[in-house]
């Protein structure tokens, strides 16, 4: 997780870049947590402008598809018409599952960034490899430790209040 950047873009440097967009997915986590819904949000980019932006859904709905990163590249295909988003970039706030991994993967998202790895669902590192495996068709590239803190933090205070003990533990 090096902090070193890509040389930037604009002044902007990679860093202040991905931590732009982060942060707009953590506001989407933030919404999710209000809706008692596990805090997870992401958002699609292409190129400096937010095609869509989620959170995570599944009790509202009641369905266990409705995670924040496939939300939002449904919400981005309808968006532009177009079923492949060579030129996005997906920030979420958790490493994605295979479910969402396999998503990325079908969508050909081009660089996907997340802020904390899931070592009980992660697709992308934790568990496995689905963005970067080479017998796939398409791989992302990927990222991670983005705004971790903030992120971690969320999900932290999010199962302490369900555990019911503001102690933690
Ligand atoms: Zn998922």
């Amino acid at each position: 997780m090096s902090a070193a950047s890509a040389g930037g873009v604009g002044g902007d440097s990679q860093l202040a870049r991905d931590q732009r967009f982060m942060r707009i997915a953590l506001d989407e986590a933030r919404a999710a947590e209000r809706l008692d819904e596990v805090p997870i949000g992401a958002v699609v980019v292409i190129g400096d402008r937010v095609i869509a932006a989620a959170h995570n859904l599944t009790r509202t709905h009641t369905d266990p598809t409705n995670h924040a990163e496939l939300l939002a590249l449904s919400r981005a295909a309808r968006t532009l018409g177009v079923a492949r988003l060579v030129d996005a970039e997906v920030f979420t706030t958790v490493e994605p599952c295979f479910m969402c991994a396999g998503a990325l993967l079908h969508a050909r998202v081009k660089r996907v960034v997340w802020a904390v790895r899931d070592p009980k669902f992660g697709g992308c590192a934790s568990l496995g490899h689905v963005l970067s495996d080479e017998r796939a068709n398409h791989q992302s590239e990927i990222h991670e430790g983005v705004c971790a803190d903030e992120a971690r933090e969320l999900l932290q205070s999010f199962f302490r209040k369900k555990r019911g003990s503001p102690e933690g533990s």
